[in-house]
């Protein structure tokens, strides 16, 4: 028994407002039930159907589709497990990004996306704060510690406390 509402160790706040889904009663095209949750973000593939938060989980969308190279992100990825790479790419929900960026891996592990560097939660995590200054003052462009930057999409390791991140501008 898959639940609605499936946690998603790569992107683990894909239900927060404005994220990767939306609360819908249409039917997921892929199994047929009511979505509950929608993802709302794009698929890289011809088709794009309606997809519910479970099949997402469950990764039936590839066979679906029929289409084994299909993907949620629009990402470069260091060389990882074949499975986690499948994982990350066919089984983790979207996030919204400007451009294509590289999803940050340490020691063969892909983080997790925890926000964009203007969500509260990231405004007001210093750890994050101090990556963010760092990041983008190594590219001339001054961030004060607590200070809203849309342009940061942060990451985190999974079981660890190193922060990843990576600039994405519009
Ligand atoms: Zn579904």
């Amino acid at each position: 028994m898959t639940t609605d509402k499936p946690f998603f160790r790569f992107n683990p706040n894909a239900f927060e407002k404005g994220r990767a889904f939306e609360q819908s009663s249409d039917q997921c095209d892929v199994c047929k039930k009511p979505a509950v949750w929608r993802h709302t973000l794009g698929v890289y593939a011809v088709l794009e159907p309606e997809i519910c938060a479970r099949c997402i989980f469950d990764g039936t969308v590839a066979a679906f589709l029929e289409n084994d190279s299909f993907a949620f992100h629009d990402i470069e990825v260091d060389e990882i497990d074949p499975e986690l790479y499948t994982e990350l790419l066919q089984r983790t929900p979207g996030i919204a990004t400007f451009n294509p960026f590289t999803w940050p891996v340490l020691d063969g592990m892909p983080l997790a996306f925890i926000g964009y560097g203007d969500d509260l939660d990231v405004m007001s995590d210093l750890r994050a704060q101090k990556e963010i200054a760092k990041v983008f003052g190594e590219l001339g462009d001054k961030v004060l510690l607590g200070a809203p930057c849309p342009y940061a999409l942060v990451f985190r390791e999974i079981d660890g406390e190193r922060y990843i991140v990576e600039v994405n501008y519009d």
